[in-house]
């Protein structure tokens, strides 16, 4: 069974999920992509390979757990937490303990087993922000849950396992150290100023340009002041709204297309690279602020982890901010 076990020593709590009662070198066995049409537990056909779904787009008449479907929502088959968990905290001698209490989820983002979902039109990808924005809403019904990740991992690198288009979501026992420091940080600036920190960089940004990649009537797309690593870009809302769950139809139309026009300029300007994409958002059930705004966060694969980040926490980009933005800006699709 999972569970999450916090660091003595700094407030970090890491997810123990033992996949399989393999022996533990197993894990070098799975490092490739499965690219597998037949066996692909999300191509149409092979919905029986999956849990049973908690949701799908179907046409009228299609029968859940058969093929028909554009969209499908499964728990993950083997899932870093779990729901069915019973909720437990333990100290054990002076180390501390949660049951894996959570839920894992993967999104499936079309029927279509090749292509990415910078091949997506923009509809379908609309349609998938509306299912991560369903399932938040749906999975914030479980006090338990205290905040919630959407992410996308696309190639081995970013540590994608299986080729068809996907994504996914987490929802957490606790609010991880990476989104506190965010939340604190956005809160001070709050506090000193009575402004959010997120529509002052919107603002700075759209006067700045220099590090603009790309801006809509509701969207802009921009590479942060200290990217930390290249070609990090983000995706922030114009208007200012704290929880993703509570944006418009209007809104996750915008989003999506933004998200299609960065993907299809990364594909392009950096050849098809692997890359993370993920949400950060309010913890869950804790609604509207003038302090935090929800934003997604985009960072191609590019470079490993070495030594020196791991020892210090800090990361050396290599290509200025600056630069990416500008060779994005001008990458035409
Ligand atoms: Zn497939
Ligand atoms: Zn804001
Ligand atoms: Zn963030």
């Amino acid at each position: 069974m999972p569970e999450m076990r916090k660091d003595p020593i700094v407030d970090r709590w890491v997810i123990i999920a033992p996949e399989r009662a393999e022996r533990p070198n197993a894990i070098l066995r799975n490092r490739a992509e499965v690219d597998d049409e037949q066996g692909c537990p999300f191509c149409p056909g092979n919905e029986r390979m999956t849990p049973p779904e908690v949701l799908s787009r179907r046409p009228p008449g299609s029968q859940p757990g058969g093929p028909g479907w554009t969209l499908r929502v499964v728990p993950n088959r083997y899932p870093a937490l779990r729901t069915e968990t019973v909720m437990s905290r333990e100290g054990r001698g002076l180390f501390d303990l949660i049951a894996g209490v959570g839920a894992h989820e993967v999104i499936v983002e079309t029927p279509e087993h090749r292509g990415t979902m910078a091949d997506l039109p923009a509809e379908q990808i609309e349609s998938v922000l509306r299912a991560w924005q369903e399932r938040i809403v749906d999975l914030a019904r479980d006090v338990r849950l205290k905040s919630i990740f959407a992410f996308k991992n696309q190639g081995v690198p970013a540590g994608a396992t299986l080729s068809h288009a996907h994504s996914q979501l987490i929802a957490l026992p606790v609010v991880p150290p990476g989104m506190q420091e965010e939340l604190r940080g956005a809160k001070r600036h709050f506090g000193e100023k009575e402004r959010c920190v997120f529509c002052d960089i919107v603002g700075q940004e759209l006067r700045d340009k220099e590090r603009l990649v790309h801006e809509s009537e509701r969207m802009v797309v921009l590479s942060p002041w200290a990217a930390r690593t290249p070609f990090e870009t983000w995706i922030v809302p114009r208007e200012h709204r704290s929880s993703f769950e509570s944006s418009s139809g209007q809104e996750l139309h915008a989003a999506a297309d933004a998200l299609r026009a960065l993907l299809r300029k990364i594909d392009v300007a950096l050849e098809k690279p692997a890359f993370n994409l993920y949400l950060h958002t309010m913890p869950l059930r804790e609604n509207n602020n003038d302090w935090y705004h929800w934003h997604l966060e985009l960072k191609p694969m590019l470079q490993q982890h070495a030594g020196f980040e791991w020892a210090s926490g800090c990361t050396i980009n290599p290509t200025p901010p600056e630069e990416a933005a500008a060779f994005l800006r001008q990458t035409e699709v």
